[in-house]
């Protein structure tokens, strides 16, 4: 119909990640239910495994429904090809779609306005070369420039990789989650008005159900549990591939004989860390108790 970019074709990398129309989104449904969605409720965390369905574009675009997708879990579940713990967990990943509509339906204003007032007043420092930095994948922590840059190529973006980098934003560089929304709205494939908004405020800790304002997530320390192989951060920051495992989360922190034989230079190759964890981490729980 004329509407696919062309100049640039800025989608060029999208093909493998959504198939759009009904056939593809049954496709992408059985075949993880036949193979991925063994050992889901673990794998899910991992970003480097295969483990999640990737619907999540067909959902939002109406090309399958939760009760399609509950339907055909039953019938993998009675083929004995999906097992009953992998199966409760994801359904409950779908069921958390239907909360957040839930939500937008009751709170019309859930992508504008904290769900829970009190966090309102909160000091955000908004500072527009932070949030460029956070965009491109520049911030000097592998993890969030991994996400950030599979999001721009993609369209997508793991869960576990989207509440680093969402914590980051709002918590390290206390950019607005509003501006954080809007780039996901902007560019992911599955950007939906009520799930985005949810997931936004739960991070910020004023969603409905929020993670407590006081969990900030570490960049580093996440790096470590969840990509523990740095398969996930190798892929997507190829510039720090050589680095050795220890310190793919915090190439800083490698010794200089290391980084040379990386071919690492910070601030050419790859950037510092344009803030510190510690003082930042300080700093938000400070901002955060002025409310
Ligand atoms: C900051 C942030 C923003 C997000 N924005 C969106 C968004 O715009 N659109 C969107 O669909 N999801 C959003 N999510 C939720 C989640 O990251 C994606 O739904 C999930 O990564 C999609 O991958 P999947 O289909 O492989 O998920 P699977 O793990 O295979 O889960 C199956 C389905 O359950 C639903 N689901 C899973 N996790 C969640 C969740 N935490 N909240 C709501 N529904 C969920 C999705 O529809 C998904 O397709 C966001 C999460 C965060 C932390």
């Amino acid at each position: 119909m004329g509407f696919l970019p062309t100049r640039p074709n800025w989608a060029a990398g999208f093909g493998p990640h959504w198939t759009p129309g009904e056939a593809g989104a049954m496709a992408r449904l059985d075949g993880f239910l036949e193979t991925r969605a063994k050992g889901y409720a673990q794998g899910r965390d991992f970003p480097a495994a295969e483990n999640v369905s990737n619907l999540s574009p067909h959902l939002q675009t109406g090309e399958i429904t939760p009760r399609q997708i509950l339907a055909s879990l039953r019938r993998a579940e009675g083929l004995g090809d999906v097992g009953q713990r992998d199966g409760a967990k994801f359904l409950a990943e779908v069921g958390w779609r239907e909360f957040a509509a839930y939500l937008l339906f009751h709170n019309p204003t859930l992508a504008a306005d904290e769900f829970q007032q009190k966090f309102t007043p909160f000091p955000w420092l908004d500072d527009p070369k932070d949030l460029a930095a956070w965009q491109r994948g520049q911030t000097g922590y592998p993890i969030v420039d991994a996400g950030m840059r599979e999001l721009w190529q993609t369209g997508t973006m793991h869960n576990r990789v989207r509440m680093i980098v969402a914590s980051f934003l709002i918590k390290h560089l206390r950019v607005n989650w509003r501006a954080g929304l809007a780039w996901f709205h902007d560019t992911l494939l599955d950007a939906d008005v009520a799930s985005n908004a949810a997931s936004w405020q739960w991070v910020a800790g004023c969603g409905a159900d929020a993670a407590p304002y006081f969990r900030i997530f570490n960049p580093i320390t996440q790096a470590i549990k969840f990509d523990p192989d740095g398969d996930y951060i190798r892929r997507w920051v190829p510039e720090l591939a050589d680095l050795p495992n220890k310190y793919l989360g915090a190439p800083w922190q490698a010794p200089g004989p290391v980084l040379d034989n990386a071919n690492v230079a910070l601030g050419f190759t790859y950037p510092h860390p344009i803030v510190d964890h510690a003082s930042a981490r300080a700093a938000a729980l400070a901002a955060f108790e002025t409310l």
